[in-house]
Parts: structure tokens; C-alpha cells; sequence
């Protein structure tokens, strides 16, 4: 069986140089794996670069995702740390480039923090929430707060404040020169962290609009402000990522099951891929099955109807990246059988209104007719994500032309991305795709297909729908 027609949902992996080498990278993506994501945060470009020429190695299919570190505050190194703290101790936090002498006194990496801090009675929290600290005075640079838990505070670890809305710019220098270095390797998607407004998308955008790049922006929502301001934020990027690492800490976690449905909700809408990340297999890290608990967020992160799910420390440094890649294919194709034939979700004009009316029809129609498989063709992406939207539990061949957007394909749920030369017309299209599905043995020549492609050119995309057999078809 061919690695796509084992599950519909989209495998992301976070690969780091620690192992990377390319047998191991098209394993896992034979298992399912489709993207592969470099965490710039724990990487140099040498790294990544290793990566990169790797991945490119296994195969021309898998997506090369960069995430960016983003606006965020860490605690800066420091002869003091690592810090033992109990609770109850008094801990003084204060602004990069100012100096406060004491034994419990630390900088952190943004110069305008303190000013910044909301008020008293706001929690600090530390190395992704391990240490908690409460503000009880603020003095100019310098922040007074008494520990509410004990552990040890160590140099470049992770502040979050939830509720403040730090002025961060959105991007630092290192992720500046990542964006230069993904546009130089012509990467497929920057995911950039900490996403709070539509600005953040748009400043890189900026920077890929004056080299003329042609990646796409994932948004990763992972704070209050991202959340609240998503429907700005996705009429600008391309897709988005719930980071539920960092959303757990800016937002009590109880909330987060709630917030993963209605983001999931809104990219759906806006035919956006979203990913849902972060601890999907976590134990899986240090053992070879998973907990009950994770099979089943996987299930719901499908049934809520995500495109693609992740893999961090999994895959990234974990003792059994295999087959955590082939576990979570094994529970999303399982899943995706339970699911209904057709998701009802409101037409969307993405651009055209022809070629929306088709999508949802061509859906209905595969599984009404119970055809084999639908078939499409697209230059630029929409019609097959708008297709993509509807959930078709019976495959999705879609035609590119263009090797990149067969990668921008490898964020899409249910769709079977192919190249192919480009066509002189349609019945030219209708020829080459049913015959080469029927040579790669995807179909045979009694099964019904339908066919959604254009007769006018790609200005005007989508035009027609045709359904018969592969037979009749291969000879159109
Ligand atoms: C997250 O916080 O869930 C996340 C994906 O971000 P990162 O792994 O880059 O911290």
C-alpha cells in the first residue's frame, strides 16, 4: 500500500542533527512522517543545514518547515545560576542591561520587562512553569517577587507572564537571519512563535515579498492575544499551529482542550491547515507504546478535524521516533474510518465562487456515487484546499504542477498530492492523471472517479466536473 492511502491526517516531525541521517528520514516518512519540522530555538544554521540536505536526499515530497524562536523572554546567563529557590524566598527580576546586586537577583532578556509587567499579584512563571513566582513590588528596572514553588532556576530558560502583553518586537536578529537563511534554502513554511496580530505574519511577509519568496507563513498561537486575534491573523497566513506547549502556560490548561476545537474551527472555515502540537506522544520519548490518554487526544484532534498532528522531542531526541511516527499514522487511519463520508462546513470563496460550489459538490459526489476517488488539478492550491475542507473519507488525487506545492500539499488533510508536466488542456489533464493513477495501481479501470478541473485557463480555475469510470476516462 502506498505510505498516502494508509491515513488522510498529516504527519509534522520535528528532526533535530542529532539523528537525521537519510535512511532514518525516509523510514519515517514511509511510515507517514510528511513534514519535517527544524526547531531553530535549540539549532545553529550548521544544524539545520545537515537537516535540510538530508531530508532533500530521502525524498522531493517532504515539506521543510522552519519555526522561528519569536518574540520571547528568557532569563539570562548568569554567575548566579542555576539558582536554588524554596518557597517563600524573594526573587529579584531585573531588566536587561540593568544591575541588581543580591544572591537571588537575575536579568531577563527584555530590557523594558519590568515596566511592562501588568501589576502586582501577576505570576511569573519559569522554565515552562516549573518555578512559580508572584510580583510584589515593582521599583524601576527591578521586579520583587516571592517564590510560590521551589526548584532550581536556570540561565536561558523560559519567563512567561499570563495576562501581560509584552511589546516585544516580533522579530528577534537570530530569527531574522533564519528568515534570510529559509529564503536562501528555499524552504517550504516558516512557522513563526508567539504570533499576536495580524503585524507579526506581515513583518516576515514583508521580508518574503522582497525576495520574492514564495513560502508560506504558519502562525503558531500560543498566548491570550493570539487567540483572541485570530481571524485577523488567518486572513494573512497561510495556516496555523496550536502550540499547546507554551498556550498551557499563558492560558490555564483546563482551557486548552476548549481553545484547540474553536482554533481548529476557524482555520477549517477559512480552509487554513492547522496543526495540532506539542506532548501528542509524549512518554513515547522514553518508552515504546503510548498511554491511552495520548491515542485518544490523538483521535480528537482528527475528529475535530486538524490537518496535520506533531512530533517534538518524539522524533527530535526520543528513543523511539519510528514508531511514534508509526503510531500516530496506525491511530489516525483507524480514526479516519470512524468518520463520516462528507463534513458539512460553510462554502468558502476562496476565489471563485464556481470553484467553491464545485469543491463541496465533488465531495458529496465521491461518496454519494461511491466513486473510487476524486481527482483535481490546481496551480495554486485553493481548489484543493477547499476540497480538503469537506473531509472526503475516499482518496483526494491532487494534480500540481509544480514540485513546491506539492510539499504546500504536505499540510493538507486527505490529499494525495502528484506532479505532473504541465497540460495543454483538460482532456489532456483527464488522460494523464487517470492513467497514472491506474499504472501506480490507485485505481482500476471499473472504478468511478470524479474529475473537478478548468476549461478557461488558470485565471479562472475550476470550471467543470466530470464523473464516469477509469475506462472511459483514460481515453478522454
Ligand atoms: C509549543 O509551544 O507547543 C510549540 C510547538 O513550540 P516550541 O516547541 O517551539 O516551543
Amino acid at each position: 500500500m502506498d505510505r498516502a492511502d494508509k491515513k488522510r491526517t498529516k504527519i509534522v516531525a520535528t528532526i533535530s542533527d542529532l539523528k537525521c541521517d537519510t535512511p532514518f528520514i525516509r523510514s519515517l516518512y514511509e511510515e507517514g512522517m510528511d513534514v519535517v519540522r527544524l526547531n531553530t530555538a535549540h539549532q545553529d544554521r550548521e544544524a539545520t543545514q545537515k537537516v535540510i540536505e538530508n531530508v532533500r536526499k530521502a525524498s522531493y515530497r517532504i515539506a521543510l518547515l522552519l519555526d522561528t524562536k519569536g518574540p520571547e523572554i528568557r532569563t539570562v546567563e548568569n554567575p548566579q545560576l542555576p539558582m536554588e529557590v524554596k518557597e517563600g524566598d524573594i526573587i529579584y527580576l531585573y531588566d536587561k542591561g540593568y544591575f541588581v546586586e543580591d544572591a537571588y537577583a537575575l536579568e531577563v532578556t527584555y530590557h523594558n520587562f519590568v515596566d511592562e509587567l501588568p501589576g502586582l499579584g501577576y505570576k511569573v512563571l519559569i522554565d515552562d512553569g516549573d518555578i512559580e513566582l508572584e510580583v510584589k513590588e515593582k521599583k524601576e528596572h527591578e521586579a520583587v517577587c516571592v517564590a510560590l514553588s521551589s526548584g532550581t532556576i536556570k540561565a536561558k530558560k523560559s519567563i512567561n507572564v499570563p495576562g501581560a502583553r509584552f511589546k516585544l518586537p516580533s522579530l528577534s536578529e537570530k530569527d531574522r537571519d533564519y528568515i534570510h537563511f529559509a529564503i536562501e534554502n528555499n524552504l517550504d513554511f516558516i512557522a513563526h512563535s508567539f504570533v499576536r496580530g495580524k503585524e507579526d505574519v506581515l513583518e516576515i511577509q514583508k521580508i518574503l515579498d522582497e525576495y520574492n519568496s514564495p513560502i508560506k507563513i504558519i502562525a503558531k498561537i500560543e498566548n491570550r492575544e493570539g487567540v483572541d486575534n485570530i481571524d485577523e491573523i488567518l486572513e494573512v497566513a497561510y495556516g496555523m499551529m496550536v502550540a499547546r506547549g507554551d498556550l498551557a502556560i499563558e492560558i490555564p490548561y483546563a482551557k486548552i482542550p476548549g481553545i484547540q476545537r474553536y482554533l481548529i474551527l476557524k482555520g477549517n472555515e477559512k480552509r487554513k491547515p492547522v496543526i495540532v502540537a506539542t506532548q501528542m506522544l509524549h512518554t513515547m520519548i522514553e518508552n515504546p507504546r503510548p498511554t491511552r490518554a495520548e491515542v485518544t487526544d490523538i483521535a480528537s484532534a482528527i475528529y475535530s478535524e486538524a490537518d496535520a498532528i506533531m512530533l517534538s522531542g518524539e522524533t527530535a531526541y526520543g528513543k523511539y521516533p519510528l514508531e511514534s511516527v508509526q503510531t500516530m499514522a496506525e491511530v489516525a487511519s483507524e480514526v479516519e474510518q470512524s468518520k463520516e463520508p462528507f463534513y458539512e462546513t460553510p462554502t468558502v470563496v476562496l476565489s471563485s465562487d464556481i470553484s467553491a460550489y464545485l469543491s463541496k459538490s465533488a465531495v458529496k459526489a465521491v461518496a454519494r456515487l461511491n466513486a473510487k476517488a476524486l481527482i483535481v488539478d490546481s496551480y495554486s492550491g485553493r481548489t484543493i484546499r477547499n476540497i480538503a475542507a469537506f473531509r472526503s473519507t475516499k482518496p483526494v488525487f491532487a494534480m500540481c504542477y509544480d514540485e513546491r506545492l506539492v510539499r504546500e500539499m504536505a499540510l493538507v488533510y486527505g490529499v494525495n498530492p502528484w506532479y505532473l508536466e504541465r497540460c495543454q488542456d483538460s482532456s489532456e489533464l483527464i488522460r494523464h492523471s487517470v492513467n497514472a493513477l491506474l499504472n501506480a495501481g490507485h485505481v482500476s479501470d471499473r472504478d468511478r472517479l470524479v474529475i473537478v478541473a478548468g476549461n478557461f485557463g488558470q485565471k479562472h480555475g475550476a470550471s467543470f466536473m466530470e464523473i464516469s469510470s477509469a475506462e472511459n476516462l483514460k481515453n478522454y
